[in-house]
């Protein structure tokens, strides 16, 4: 029987966060590389807990950990995101709180700093849970919420990475699509329990005609209710048509499966069957936590309610399976 959440922890919260799932190999990132990535994710890591810590709730923490992830140059979501087939940058973000199933969503941005904000701006400010394009970025003036000329989000390794798709592509040897995503999240529970979920993400490279992936569907790349909170990662059309988010709450819900059956049939099973790929990081108000995920690597993090804590990228590392139960 698992015991009551104060007598199972020293601390009373939990923090997941990831930087993306994808083709992520040694021998393609240097250690300097390598070391830059993972003080990122402790510093997004160290965000979230700081909140925590200080009895704040897991919406702040997962807007501050996202934050650090944005603001970053090594993921794609905010400062680093992919480009467009035209050669933009167009973020999307969403945030959902658990307890209040409250949720806001933002799609196709070009001047929103930290879309995370934005998403979050929507779901507490307005009467409404999803905007996208010029609207959603009207709302962000009227909000007060920082906005930045679109150059700011550019970086030189992703407009090679556009060069490189897209002279691929008129010679047809086009990469596998694992190489083209990128997102970043965060799941936390704080000390009343509530457990909060966020994403963010530039989608995919090469996207075009007004591309949106799964990062901003509720349900899709991000849900959370009372007992279960998911970010996603990966080829996002196949986790919006099977609502991996959702479908990974509702499996524990309705079918009494556990965070660890849920997760990994949700993303090993279901999206690997219908050829998709992908991981999702997934925590339950035990704050048990998991990272399933079908791509050779995925930058991720965690901090359990044991105190345990770790940053990872590679399959093989720290939790082989790409499992940590509390
Ligand atoms: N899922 C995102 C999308 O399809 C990309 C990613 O997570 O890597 O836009």
């Amino acid at each position: 029987m698992a015991l009551p959440f104060c007598a199972q922890a020293e601390q009373r919260f939990a923090l997941v966060i990831h930087g993306g799932a994808g083709t992520l190999t040694r021998e393609a990132i240097t250690p300097e590389l390598d070391a830059q990535i993972r003080a990122a994710l402790n510093q997004s890591l160290d965000a979230g807990a700081a909140v925590l810590a200080d009895g704040g709730t897991s919406l702040d923490a997962v807007v501050a950990s996202v934050k650090v992830l944005e603001d970053s140059p090594h993921f794609n979501a905010g400062k680093g995101a992919v480009f467009t087939h035209e050669g933009r940058n167009e973020l999307d973000a969403s945030i959902m709180d658990g307890a209040t199933r409250q949720a806001g969503a933002v799609a196709g941005l070009r001047t929103v700093r930290n879309p995370i904000d934005l998403a979050r701006a929507v779901m507490e400010k307005s009467p409404h849970v999803m905007l996208i394009g010029e609207g959603a970025e009207q709302f962000a003036k009227e909000r007060g919420i920082a906005q930045v000329e679109p150059e700011y989000f550019r970086t030189e390794h992703r407009w090679r990475q556009l060069q490189d798709v897209l002279e691929r592509e008129s010679t047809q040897a086009s990469l596998p699509p694992s190489t083209y995503f990128g997102t970043v999240g965060a799941v936390a529970l704080d000390s009343d329990r509530r457990l909060a979920a966020a994403t963010s993400t530039g989608g995919m490279v090469n996207k075009r005609w007004g591309r949106v992936g799964d990062a901003p569907i509720i349900g899709a790349g991000t849900y959370a209710d009372t007992n279960c909170g998911v970010s996603a990662t990966g080829w996002g059309e196949f986790f919006i048509r099977l609502s991996v988010a959702y479908d990974i709450c509702a499996r524990m819900k309705y079918g009494q499966q556990s965070l660890a059956e849920a997760a990994d049939a949700a993303v090993m099973t279901e999206v690997t069957v219908l050829g998709g790929d992908g991981g999702v990081i997934a925590m339950d108000a035990q704050g048990a936590i998991r990272m399933p995920f079908s791509t050779r690597g995925m930058y991720r993090g965690w901090i359990g309610v044991d105190g345990s804590r770790g940053v990872a990228i590679f399959a093989d590392e720290d939790d082989p399976d790409g499992r940590i139960a509390p």
